[in-house]
C-alpha cells in the first residue's frame, strides 16, 4: 500500500520513526521483539496486517538470546502440544527452505537414555502415547538385527515441507520415535560414531524429529521477511498501556520513547503482549487500561530460573557429529560421607543435593572452533523464587552449576570426568548463562485474547522452556486470532488465556487431572 511505502527506512532515528508511528495507525502494535513477538509480527505481516513491533531492548536480545537453540516434535503426554510443535517444525522447516537454511536447521535427534529398568519402562510409555501415534508413532527394537544407524546429516524435510506448502504431516518422513531396549539393540545404533556414552546405557529413545538451529539467525529471518511484509519497528521504546474507547474496545497503545517526556500515543485496535517474562507485568497494564472484563484474575504465569554451560571440549570427550543426549535416570552425586553430612548439615537447598537428583540433564555438541559442548540440568534451581517482575539478570549459581552438571553428565558421559580434578575442583574452561522459563503451571502457552483485559488485547507468551521450537506456530496462532482466521482445532482452545479464569480448570491442573507438557 502507498503508506507502506512511505514509511521511513530505520536510518532517519528514532524521532522521525516515533513522529511517524504516531501519526499513522496500526492493525497490531505488538510489545516484545523476542522470538515470539518476532514471530508475531512476521504472521501477521505475512497475513497482510499492518503491524508495529516495539521493544526496549533490541531485537532477540533477551530471553531468546540465551536458549540451548533446540527443536523437537516430542511432548509426551500432552496431545495438544505435540500437535503445536508439530506444526511448529513444519514451519521451521518451510521458513528454512526460503533461506536456503541460513539458519542452520538440523535433524540430529534426541537421545534420551536410562540404565535402569524404571528409566526403561518410562521410555516404554511412549509406546501407547497418543499424540505421538497421530505423528508417526514410535517404533520399537529389542535387539540388534534392526539395521538402523544414527546419521548426524539426516535431512530436515526442508524440501518435503515445502512441497507440501508446510502444513500438517508427519514431516513426510518415519516415525516420530525409536525406542531400543537392551544394550545390543542400543549399541548397534550408537556404534557409528565413536563411543562416549557409558556402556551401561539400556534404554535409547530417539526423538527423530528434533534437533537444533541459530535461534538468532531463525528470528532474524522472520524480522527481515516481516520487514519485506511491510512490519515497522520502534525500538528502543516501551508499552505503558492502552487508550480504551467507552465501549471497552482498544484505541491506542501508549508508549514511552526515550528523550519524550509524553507518551507516544499510537492508534490501534489490537495490543498483542509478547513480553517474555515481563507478560505478568504487561498484562497487568494491560487490565488497568480498563474493557468490560477489566479486572478479572490474575494470570498464574511464573518466571523459572534456567541456566546453560559451555564447555571447551579439549580432552574431545563427546564427538562434534553426536546428537542431543538427555540422561532421564535420578542421578546420586558421588560426594564423600564428610561432604554430604556438611550439606545435611547447611539444610535446604544444599541439603538436597546431598539426596538423590532427578535426571533429565543433557548435553549437545556446540558449533564453532575450539570444539565445545553445550550443558543443562534443571536440578540446580528448582528452588529459587523470582518475583513477578523478575530481576535483569537471573541468579544462575554459576560456578555450582557448571561443576555439579558436569559431575552428573559424567554419568552419562564417563570422560568428562577427566575435567573434574582429584580433589573435586573443576578443571574445564566453562561459561555459564541463563535466564527465564515464564510459564503457566500447565506448562502450555498462552495464546489468544487477553482474559480480563480490554477488546483488543492479546497475549502470545508463557512459552516456558520450548519458545525458540514454539516460535512458528505460536506466531501463526496469535495472527489467526487477531485477524479472525479460522483457528486449528488441535490445540487453539487449551492454549486460550481465559482457561485461568475457571476454577474448575485451576484445580484440574492442581490436582493432576489436566495433563502437563513435557519439560526438558
Ligand atoms: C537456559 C535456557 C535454555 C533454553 N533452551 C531452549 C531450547 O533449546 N529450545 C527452545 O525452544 N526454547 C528454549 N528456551 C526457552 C526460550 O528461550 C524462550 O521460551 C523464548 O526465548 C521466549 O521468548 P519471548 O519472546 O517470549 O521472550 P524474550 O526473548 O524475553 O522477549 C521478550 C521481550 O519483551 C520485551 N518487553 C518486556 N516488556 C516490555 C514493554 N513493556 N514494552 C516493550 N517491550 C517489552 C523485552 O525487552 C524482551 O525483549 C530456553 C530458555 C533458557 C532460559
Amino acid at each position: 500500500s502507498t503508506m507502506r511505502a512511505s514509511f521511513p527506512p530505520l536510518s532517519r532515528g528514532a524521532r522521525t520513526l516515533a513522529s511517524e508511528a504516531g501519526r499513522r495507525s496500526y492493525d497490531a502494535v505488538v510489545c516484545g521483539a523476542g522470538i515470539a513477538g518476532v514471530s508475531c509480527a512476521h504472521y501477521l505481516a505475512r497475513s497482510g496486517a499492518s503491524v508495529l513491533l516495539v521493544d526496549s531492548r533490541p531485537p532477540l536480545s533477551h530471553t531468546s538470546s540465551l536458549s540451548t537453540e533446540c527443536y523437537r516434535n516430542f511432548f509426551p503426554g500432552s496431545v495438544p502440544l505435540t500437535a503445536f510443535m508439530q506444526r511448529s517444525v513444519d514451519l521451521l522447516e518451510a521458513r528454512a527452505a526460503e533461506c536456503d537454511n541460513a539458519f542452520g536447521l538440523n535433524r540430529r535427534g534426541y537421545w534420551f537414555l536410562s540404565a535402569s529398568e524404571e528409566g526403561a519402562a518410562q521410555h516404554a510409555l511412549a509406546l501407547s502415547d497418543p499424540g505421538l501415534a497421530s505423528c508417526g508413532g514410535v517404533s520399537h527394537f529389542s535387539d540388534a538385527s534392526h539395521g538402523l544407524r544414527y546419521r548426524h546429516d539426516a535431512p530436515t524435510g526442508a524440501a518435503a515441507a515445502a512441497a507440501a506448502g508446510g502444513g500438517g504431516g508427519g514431516g513426510g518422513d518415519g516415525p516420530a520415535a525409536m525406542l531400543f531396549s537392551g544394550r545390543e539393540a542400543v549399541q548397534a545404533y550408537v556404534g557409528s560414531l565413536p563411543p562416549f556414552l557409558a556402556a551401561d546405557a539400556s534404554s535409547l529413545l530417539v526423538a527423530s524429529r528434533a534437533g537444533w538451529m541459530s535461534a538468532q539467525q531463525m528470528g532474524m529471518e522472520l524480522l527481515s521477511k516481516a520487514r519485506d511484509a511491510g512490519a515497522a519497528t520502534l525500538i528502543p521504546s516501551s508499552l505503558q498501556g492502552v487508550r480504551t474507547a467507552s465501549d471497552g474496545q482498544v484505541e491506542a497503545a501508549l508508549l514511552s520513547v526515550p528523550g519524550e517526556s509524553e507518551p507516544l500515543e499510537v492508534r490501534t485496535g489490537a495490543v498483542v503482549n509478547a513480553a517474555g517474562p515481563y507478560a505478568g507485568v504487561v498484562d497487568a497494564l494491560l487490565r488497568g487500561g480498563g474493557g468490560e472484563g477489566g479486572g478479572g484474575r490474575e494470570l498464574p504465569l511464573q518466571n523459572e530460573v534456567h541456566a546453560k554451560a559451555v564447555l571447551r571440549d579439549d580432552l574431545s570427550a563427546v564427538p562434534g557429529d553426536a546428537p542431543m543426549v538427555v540422561w532421564t535416570d535420578p542421578v546420586t552425586l558421588p560426594w564423600s560421607e564428610e561432604e554430604a553430612e556438611a550439606l545435611l548439615e547447611i539444610g535446604g537447598f544444599e541439603a538436597s543435593l546431598a539426596g538423590s537428583l532427578p535426571g533429565g540433564f543433557h548435553l549437545r555438541p556446540y558449533p564453532g572452533k575450539p570444539h565445545s559442548l553445550l550443558m543443562l540440568w534443571e536440578a540446580i534451581h528448582a528452588d529459587v523464587a523470582v518475583p513477578r517482575e523478575p530481576p535483569e539478570e537471573a541468579e544462575l549459581r554459576g560456578s555450582l552449576f557448571a561443576e555439579l552438571t558436569l559431575r552428573a553428565l559424567s554419568r552419562a558421559v564417563p570422560a568428562l570426568g577427566g575435567y573434574l580434578g582429584e580433589d573435586g575442583s573443576m578443571t574445564a574452561n566453562v561459561s555459564v548463562d541463563g535466564g527465564y522459563y515464564s510459564k503457566a503451571p500447565d506448562n502450555l502457552p498462552l495464546i489468544g485474547p487477553a482474559a480480563g483485559g480490554p477488546r483488543g488485547a492479546y497475549m502470545c507468551a508463557g512459552l516456558s522452556g520450548y519458545g525458540i521450537m514454539a516460535a512458528n506456530a505460536a506466531g501463526e496462532l496469535l495472527a489467526k486470532h487477531v485477524t479472525g482466521a479460522p483457528l486449528p482445532e488441535a490445540y487453539a482452545a487449551g492454549f486460550l488465556p481465559e482457561r485461568w479464569e475457571s476454577e474448575e480448570y485451576r484445580r484440574g491442573v492442581e490436582s493432576g487431572a489436566v495433563g502437563k507438557g513435557f519439560q526438558i
